[in-house]
């Protein structure tokens, strides 16, 4: 989509966005130009057919009729901060690598905890990626499992063979991981993440057909729930076991990485993610690690193009 912006806007930093979104009523006509570029839509019934009125716009479809401003139906729906502090937010928590927490958002902008909290699950909301990812069409595919959770005692991260200490306490004492994760990154590329109950054959198989196209070449370690990954892709394990970690292409170094980053942004600035929310934090990791090569400019744009998803407060702690 294209979108003519204002030729003035340069931002690569909050003071500069700041500077730039001083009013509400510019942040209402950017938002107006990224969501419609000049052509309004009804977001009740998508018609085109909208009338300006004192408040913002009515649609003019006879079976709807209904109100609207360019913030129905978004994620800043309903919302009683301004848009300049939504763009600071969703500048922040994009930008930081591993991910900035209710206090310090609050702290930041001169808001609530609480109002600070539901904004950034919105924001998450916005992050999420909207059609699958496709990875292994450029460069070679690596995949892997996490364990999140556990208190911190028990807890190492960082380490080479982290998998191997989530398995045991400190005491030597086998451990259960709350919360499992499948990563798949393809080199030089894209992540994606999923929640599952279980590295199980069907959890983890179907995740890979979904993202991965048959014949792309697949690494991982010597779990057996990747045996079976030989039927349709080139696949080749790295040989923990032995202690050996990288053998020519052969090793599990990209998604490693971008596991260290995701522990370290959850133990550090999250501290503690329930399980009903995990979800959205793999969604915000993978969105910011997905766009690294843009500008924060670029960057900012391109998710704003996406914000046309509500989460009430209600929908957030009830039936998530
Ligand atoms: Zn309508």
């Amino acid at each position: 989509m294209y979108i003519s912006k204002p030729t003035t806007m340069n931002f690569k930093s909050l003071p500069q966005l700041l500077d730039y979104f001083k009013e509400e009523s510019t942040c209402r006509d950017y938002y107006q130009q990224i969501r419609w570029n000049g052509e309004e839509a009804c977001p009740h019934c998508g018609s085109l057919k909208v009338y300006t009125t004192k408040r913002g716009f009515r649609c003019g479809d006879k079976e709807c009729r209904k109100d609207f401003t360019v913030t129905t139906g978004t994620i800043f729906h309903n919302s009683n901060i301004p848009l300049r502090i939504w763009f600071a937010a969703i500048f922040l928590a994009t930008t930081h690598k591993k991910g900035i927490s209710s206090v310090q958002l609050a702290l930041d902008l001169g808001i609530t905890q609480k109002t600070a909290w539901h904004v950034l699950h919105r924001i998450r909301e916005m992050l999420k990626e909207k059609s699958p990812q496709m990875l292994g069409e450029n460069n070679m595919v690596e995949v892997d499992e996490a364990y999140i959770g556990g208190n911190n005692k028990n807890r190492h991260y960082g380490k080479k063979r982290s998998k191997e200490d989530y398995r045991f306490t400190n005491e030597g004492k086998p451990y259960q991981p709350k919360k499992m994760v499948i990563g798949i990154i393809e080199r030089n590329g894209k992540v994606v993440l999923k929640h599952v109950p279980s590295a199980d054959l069907n959890n983890v198989g179907s995740l890979i057909s979904k993202h991965v196209p048959k014949g792309s070449t697949i690494y991982s370690d010597e779990a057996p729930v990747y045996n079976h990954l030989k039927k349709s892709y080139t696949h080749d394990n790295v040989k923990h076991s032995l202690n050996i970690y990288v053998e020519g292409n052969v090793h599990t170094n990209s998604i490693e990485n971008f596991w260290s980053v995701l522990k370290r942004g959850l133990y550090g600035v999250y501290h503690q993610v329930s399980e009903k929310h995990l979800e959205r934090y793999l969604d915000e990791f993978s969105a910011r690690f997905n766009t690294r090569t843009l500008s924060s400019q670029e960057r900012f744009e391109k998710f704003l193009v996406e914000s046309e998803s509500v989460l009430s407060y209600k929908r957030l702690i009830n039936d998530l």
